[in-house]
């Protein structure tokens, strides 16, 4: 097995979900870079993978900076093969291990990737909503404030949102939700490639009736629906784009404004030129 870096990923449910690629490079790797020992290593015991001979490190986001290197050292110096794991799904994704693949792209170090189980892609695959452009914001923020903030940045997003949420906070996040995006259907995807999998779809509204019902369980994953045309309806283009035209050079704003909202280029060019002769 080449040295180097192997982004591994692992079942979120289902532990049949695992590749054999995946089984294979588990038990070929000589070191094992995880978030958890005790949860990899329950991993390995499943899978009938030994975990002798194996080195194990934490790597989280604590000690991602300094522990990156270390790890790169073993691949560069040593000749080791590392893989890289969560706790249960795509390393990177809402996890560590941004800052590790960024300095191996700088140092030339060997990377490859295992594509295995994603809770995002399989939550949007559950939901229904439109796939061909989807927008990952990760975890809701938990504090009121900044949880509002976020929905609301990404009110007017012409494309699907997709947030990891937890079972304690959704019935928070869904009344929020329900001020900023109203009768916009949304879908909550929860204990994907589990007994209980479900995804359910609705309004906000009718989320939080079904929440309340029936208590919140598990991991669980909320999309919302696109902005439509008529979300911007009541949208002030020329006192947006005059601020834009204040602040950046015509061609800028018009790229914005059309990336933002979804309108006719050549329509926003006519209007900023007018505005800019005015
Ligand atoms: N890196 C992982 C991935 O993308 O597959 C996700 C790790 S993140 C720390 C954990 C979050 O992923 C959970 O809070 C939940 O939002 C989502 N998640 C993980 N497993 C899930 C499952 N089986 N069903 C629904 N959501 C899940």
């Amino acid at each position: 097995m080449q040295n180097g870096l192997y982004i591994v990923a692992t079942p979120i449910g289902n532990l049949g979900d695992i590749s054999p690629r995946a089984v294979e490079t588990l038990k070929e790797a000589d070191v094992i870079a995880c978030e958890d020992t005790r949860i990899t290593k329950k991993l390995f015991a499943l899978l009938n993978i030994s975990t002798a001979n194996k080195k194990f490190i934490v790597y989280q986001n604590y000690n991602e900076e300094d522990e990156a290197q270390n790890i790169l050292d073993l691949a560069i110096n040593e000749n080791k093969s590392i893989a890289l794991v969560s706790d249960a799904g795509s390393p990177l994704i809402s996890d560590p291990g941004y800052k590790l693949i960024h300095k191996a792209r700088e140092q030339g170090v060997f990377v490859s990737v295992l594509p295995g189980c994603c809770a995002l892609i399989c939550a949007l695959q559950l939901s229904g909503l439109p796939t061909n452009r989807f927008l990952f914001a990760g975890f809701i923020p938990n504090k009121d404030k900044a949880r509002t903030d976020v929905l609301n940045e990404f009110k007017e997003t012409k494309a699907t949102i997709v947030f990891y949420e937890t079972a304690q906070r959704i019935l928070k996040t869904l009344e929020a939700a329900k001020e900023i995006f109203g009768e916009r259907e949304m879908a909550v995807a929860r204990e994907i490639s589990k007994v209980y999998e479900e995804c359910i779809n609705g309004t906000a509204a009718k989320l939080i009736e079904h929440f309340s019902s029936k208590e919140p369980k598990g991991e669980m994953v909320l999309m919302i629906a696109p902005a439509s045309e008529k979300d911007f309806s009541d949208l002030d283009v020329e006192g947006i784009l005059k601020q834009k035209l204040a602040e950046m050079p015509l061609k800028s704003a018009v790229k914005e404004m059309v990336a933002s909202y979804g309108l006719n280029k050549n329509d926003i060019y006519d209007l900023a030129l007018k505005l800019k002769n005015e």
